[in-house]
């Protein structure tokens, strides 16, 4: 027998979180956003699963070329654009298409060769203060753009520092339209805070991630009021228990003690596989589906479990560290994180179970 932990990929909800998407945005085109490995859910896995996308955007050129190796069509979109001028040739020839953020990256376009048809989003800065062109040098970039004759089609994009909280979108889409109006070209805003909770932003593409795997990008709300549906479920089980006597402690450091005789469980996964070590005491797990907490400091490779509301527990019991049934926002939520941090830290070393 293996070690009992795995992370199972649900292509369903994949697929289902897609259409979600879609519903919300039904003017739209969708790229769905397959950064960082899929958000930890495996980049050619996700990208199957969600083959039905208008397009796809990640980072990097080599996951781009993957992707149309193994036969995908539709636009490919590079979030960070190019890196250096030698790149160019392989976007042409395979039909990528860059975000273009800065004036090294618009001279670079200057080499292309007329007629090469690079498609290019002009990412505009409208406050978040990352990457993107400063509004004021927009007009010059578009102009640059629409005199170069390698460029193709452009698209305007712009990302939001703070859909998912108070503060909300409508001051970054005032810079945005000041620089848009008029241009007549397509726009690209929306990432999936946006996509839910403010339709104006869609225009032509909208940029989904987080919710594709589902989990909700609001810190108050989990996915499944949304109709999302938990892609990835991280799971273990006990594979040891302790009867503790009250003021006994558990693990490095001693950071839990027992207020009273109580039984925990000890759980195959640490923070080698991708669970946050700064959960603190009480960090939602369910074991044998009853929710419980973690207790004392997780460790490389185990973490443990109080069991006092689950008294049928044994050596063997399953135990979900998040995804179905332990939602990861919450999980998130208590270990001072997000979702999107959990799903990108799931380590190498985990095996993936694939649910059709
Ligand atoms: C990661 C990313 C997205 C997706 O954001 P989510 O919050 O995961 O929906 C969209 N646009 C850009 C430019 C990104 O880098």
């Amino acid at each position: 027998m293996p070690r009992p932990i795995s992370a199972t990929i649900d292509l369903g909800a994949l697929r289902h979180n897609l259409g979600v998407a879609q519903r919300h945005a039904p003017r739209s085109r969708v790229f769905a956003v397959i950064k960082a490995n899929a958000y930890g859910h495996g980049l050619m896995r996700a990208a199957r699963a969600m083959a039905g996308a208008s397009g796809f955007a990640l980072l990097e050129l080599e996951a781009a070329l993957q992707l149309r190796q193994a036969g995908f069509r539709q636009p490919i979109l590079l979030l960070e654009g190019f890196f250096d001028v030698r790149e160019l040739s392989a976007l042409v020839e395979h039909r990528m298409a860059a975000v273009v953020h800065n004036h090294d990256q618009l001279q670079m376009l200057r080499e292309l060769a007329p007629g090469a048809g690079l498609d290019v989003m002009l990412k505009i800065n409208t406050g978040m203060n990352r990457l993107g062109f400063a509004p004021a040098d927009c007009p010059a970039a578009i102009e640059a753009l629409r005199s170069n004759p390698g460029v193709g089609s452009i698209t305007l994009m712009t990302h939001f520092a703070n859909a998912d909280d108070a503060r909300g979108v409508a001051w970054q889409m005032e810079a945005f339209e000041r620089v848009a109006r008029g241009t007549g070209l397509a726009c690209s805003l929306a990432n999936s805070a946006a996509i839910l909770r403010y339709p104006a932003t869609h225009f032509d593409w909208v940029r989904p991630g987080i919710m594709l795997y589902g989990c909700s990008p609001f810190s108050e709300r989990i996915g499944a009021e949304f109709d999302l549906k938990p892609a990835m479920t991280l799971a273990s089980e006990l594979i040891g228990m302790q009867q503790l006597k009250r003021g006994d402690v558990v693990g490095y450091g001693g950071v839990f003690t027992a207020e009273k005789d109580m039984r925990i469980g000890v759980v195959a996964c640490g923070y080698a596989d991708g669970y946050p070590r700064h959960a603190p005491n009480g960090t939602p797990v369910a074991v044998d589906g009853r929710l419980t907490g973690t207790v004392g400091r997780v460790s490389m490779d185990m973490l443990c479990v109080d069991l006092s509301g689950v008294p049928d527990a044994h050596a063997g019991s399953q135990v979900v560290l998040w995804g179905a049934g332990n939602p990861i926002e919450k999980v998130a939520a208590a270990a001072g994180t997000v979702g999107y941090e959990l799903m990108c830290a799931l380590a190498p070393r985990v095996p993936v179970i694939e649910q059709p």
